[in-house]
């Protein structure tokens, strides 16, 4: 055999036993959490158990036989004990689930509990030994515990080892025949190992579980941050946040359809800032997007939350108004128009700002074109749009700075007529 072959399986084993602990670190408190709730459970299931057996035992009491009679009366008793322990395990238990930060007393009870049944399981094969050379109460516990508790392996190990110990230092006090006390002892440590081993796998197959589960959720988490992303870099202008132009065409076509059904109003305002070119020759491109973005921040602010406003292009923006006659529409455009006036972009340092004197901040006026499809009447989302850019186009060159509506396309113009 090769001379660092057992160096290397010792390795091996210890960096895989660091990996479990380190893993099982990682889940102690999901653990404890499922642990708590299966005893909740348990705790219940083995109190009927044991006072099953209590009825069986002292229904069964045979006053003839002295020893017999010894024998169920300390099997009822050890029942009963374990009921009421039971239930008491059951009621911390409970209480430590709805806990946040579970007490030390708490975080133990799953190895107090599977001590607690172990030892009491090998007092009671001994007490049985009296009447039978079976140790059935202790192979019983060694299943239940390794099946119901979650144990990490090496407190497995040493749970399940002590408890051999204390059973087989015990059948060597009560036991007068060697070849039975030679056969309990290696049943009892042959289902000890195989505690030990289911208590192994099904930690092992719990942690792997669980850690799956959190990469998987972290995964979905970033999967879902990322088409949050990806549908705002779709809808979404880049600048100032407003609608694009593609979502806001789309979710107009919706709106125009559902004014349509209603039969209600709808506006629509076309904004473009006048003489924008001029900021940005004179404050510079990146002070020209502060206004661009200042602008975007106000027109949002002024309108209703059921309102879309968008950037249509560069200085340019729209405003759908559902549910909106013209009437209102023209005092939410003048509104807005005088909001955008009188609200400058606050110069954004260490650009040059405007000269000394003349304020530390940069105007802008908003020539806005307007136009309503009155309740009742159908027209193109593409006809309302041309009739706003006519209405700009008017206010652009009757001196800027003003609110100029269009009437509605004209009834030849409707192309739908519910
Ligand atoms: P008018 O009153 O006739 O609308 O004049 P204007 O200068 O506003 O219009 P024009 O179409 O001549 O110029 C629009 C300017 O808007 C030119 C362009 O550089 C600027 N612009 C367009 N998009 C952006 C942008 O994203 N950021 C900045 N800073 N400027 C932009
Ligand atoms: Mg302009
Ligand atoms: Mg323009």
């Amino acid at each position: 055999m090769n001379d660092s072959f057992a160096p290397s399986v010792l390795r091996r084993v210890r960096a895989t036993l660091d990996r479990w602990t380190q893993e099982g670190q990682q889940v102690s408190a999901a653990a404890l959490q499922l642990n708590l709730s299966h005893l909740k459970t348990a705790a219940w299931v083995m109190a009927l158990l044991n006072v099953a057996h209590v009825l069986v035992f002292v229904l069964a009491l045979d006053h003839t036989d002295p020893v017999r009679t010894q024998w169920a009366h300390g099997v009822a008793w050890a029942h009963a004990t374990m009921a009421v322990l039971m239930l008491g395990m059951g009621a911390v238990a409970r209480r430590g689930l709805r806990q946040h930060a579970p007490p030390r007393h708490v975080r133990l009870l799953p190895d107090i509990t599977a001590l607690a049944v172990l030892v009491w399981a090998g007092a009671l094969t001994l007490v049985d030994q009296a009447v039978t050379t079976n140790i059935s109460a202790y192979l019983n516990a060694c299943a239940g515990v390794a099946i119901v508790l979650l144990l990490p392996p090496l407190r497995a190990l040493a749970l399940f080892t002590l408890a051999w110990g204390m059973l087989a230092w015990g059948l060597g006090q009560v036991s007068t025949d060697p070849a039975t006390l030679l056969t309990n002892r290696v049943n009892a440590a042959t289902a000890s190992v195989l505690a030990v081993m289911v208590s192994v796998l099904l930690w092992r197959k719990y942690t792997q579980t669980e850690l799956l589960q959190r990469a998987l959720a972290d995964t979905n988490r970033v999967l879902k941050q990322q088409r949050a992303e990806l549908e705002t870099l779709a809808t979404r202008d880049p600048l100032t946040g407003l609608l694009n132009r593609r979502e806001f065409l789309h979710q107009a076509e919706q709106e125009c359809a559902r004014a349509r059904r209603d039969h209600s109003p709808l506006s629509l305002l076309m904004v473009d800032l006048d003489h924008f070119k001029t900021v940005n020759d004179r404050f510079g491109h990146p002070v020209g997007d502060a206004v661009l973005r200042h602008v975007a921040h106000l027109m949002t602010q002024s309108v209703r939350q059921t309102d879309r406003v968008a950037r249509f292009g560069g200085e340019e923006f729209v405003v759908l108004l559902p549910n909106t006659d013209a009437a209102s529409a023209h005092v939410l455009a003048e509104k807005l128009r005088r909001t955008l006036m009188h609200t400058p972009t606050p110069c954004p340092p260490p650009t040059p700002c405007p000269p000394p004197g003349s304020g530390p901040d940069i105007p802008i006026t908003t020539s806005i074109g307007l136009v309503c499809q009155p309740a009742g009447q159908s027209h193109t989302l593409d006809r309302l749009m041309a009739r706003a850019d006519q209405a700009l186009y008017r206010a652009k060159t009757q001196g800027r700075n003003r609110v100029e509506e269009m009437a509605s396309p004209s009834s030849d113009d409707s192309v739908i007529n519910n």
